[in-house]
């Protein structure tokens, strides 16, 4: 074991987006110093960072002198270059490692990951050529949903698959880039595990979060997820078998479907906080950019009870502004109701420009009000 970086220390994080922001808050916060390293200007990160590096992630030797100036290096986003993360150097902590990146960038490597380790994922094929794709869907059936091996997240990269003969025009739509070829999963819901694990290999979690997405990008999530109490259960022994797995020193995100019967099936995983746990910010005592910071550094995991007994998260997205600015105090007039606006001055349609959480004492209550708050930023949407 390394000793701990302590409070004064500079942590660098590779990305510049709201993740990162949302790490260098509860850093600052701490006491730590923040540099951030991303080809964007002015970007979340850099707002509320000590340094903003603006180079792009190929430049190696931009990426080296960035890691010279700091005690460790974290992540807001999984797909760095793999040569970057080499570039950061051997004497460098990096947490999550190389490793973890190296399996969670790439679909494939992760679902092989996933069921070569005993944890349930949807039938799936890999398709690197013609015959692939035929004999996945033979094997999987339809509908089935085919998804580029790199590079996706909030359903880019993804065709659904409806008939058979519609397989081959799926797969031209993603420019016939190695993929996998994926079962869908007729879901009843879809819950997320949030875990913390440090180098000790001591796990803490918030136990299940339910999702709720809409075009493919989360809308609203709620705390504690409305399942049975084993199925809540089995989420976290399986959220925590990944991380476990894995051998993640940092946080991890594990997204399921929970199928009409209670099994769960892991999705996806992201080697860092993640959306449907931005609602730990203000409902637990240690929210998950806090145990990022805590896990990077070598400091105890910190608790996760609640603040309440149920919270729920809502995006705010870009189209939230199409008649102009929302009307933030007719939200903020709800007690108990939380805003957090990433810095993003462009509202384009899709783009995460913030969020809203509530506090209450039920989980369909929490969902009610911040609802509510989001529907007073403009009626009429
Ligand atoms: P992903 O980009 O893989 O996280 O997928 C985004 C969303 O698409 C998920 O949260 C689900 O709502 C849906 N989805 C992805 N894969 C499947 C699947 N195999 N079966 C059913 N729905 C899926």
């Amino acid at each position: 074991m390394t000793a701990p970086i302590l409070p004064g220390a500079t942590i660098g994080v590779l990305g510049s987006g709201q993740l990162g922001r949302m790490f260098a808050i509860a850093a600052r916060r701490l006491g730590y110093r923040v540099h951030t390293y991303s080809p964007d200007q002015d970007s979340p990160t850099g707002q509320v960072a000590d340094h903003e590096v603006t180079a792009s992630y190929d430049d190696l030797q931009a990426v080296a002198a960035f890691a010279r100036d700091v005690s460790a290096v974290t992540f807001e986003f999984e797909n760095v270059p793999s040569r970057t993360v080499e570039a950061l150097g051997t004497g460098t902590i990096v947490r999550p490692s190389g490793q973890v990146l190296h399996t969670t960038q790439h679909r494939v490597r992760e679902k092989q990951f996933l069921s070569g380790a005993g944890i349930p994922v949807a039938p799936f094929a890999v398709v690197q050529q013609s015959v692939d794709l035929h004999a996945g869907v033979e094997r999987i059936g339809v509908p089935a949903i085919i998804k580029t091996a790199s590079f996706g997240y909030d359903g880019k990269g993804q065709v659904r698959i409806p008939s058979a003969d519609q397989a081959a025009s799926a797969w031209a739509r993603l420019g016939w880039q190695p993929a996998v070829l994926e079962g869908v999963v007729d879901f009843a819901c879809e819950v997320s595990v949030v875990v913390a694990r440090d180098a000790t290999g001591a796990m803490v979690d918030y136990g299940a979060i339910e999702n709720a997405h809409r075009d493919h990008i989360l809308d609203v999530s709620v705390w504690p997820a409305r399942v049975p109490e084993a199925t809540a259960a089995r989420a976290v022994s399986v959220a925590r078998a990944a991380c476990e797995a894995l051998d993640v020193v940092g946080v991890l995100c594990v997204e399921m479907f929970v199928t009409r019967d209670g099994e769960v099936i892991v999705n996806e995983l992201a080697p860092r906080p993640h959306n449907s746990g931005h609602l730990t910010i203000d409902a637990h005592v240690t929210c998950q950019f806090e145990q990022q910071v805590r896990t990077v550094c070598g400091l105890p995991l910190g608790s996760t009870a609640g603040h309440a007994p149920a919270a729920a998260m809502a995006n705010l997205l870009g189209h939230e502004w199409a008649h102009g600015e929302p009307a933030w105090a007719s939200a903020l007039a709800m007690p108990n109701v939380k805003l957090h606006l990433y810095g993003k001055s462009e509202a384009r349609p899709g783009r995460k420009m913030g969020h809203l959480t509530a506090t209450a004492a039920t989980p369909d209550e929490a969902e009610a009000m911040v609802r509510e708050a989001r529907r007073r930023l403009d009626p009429r949407l």
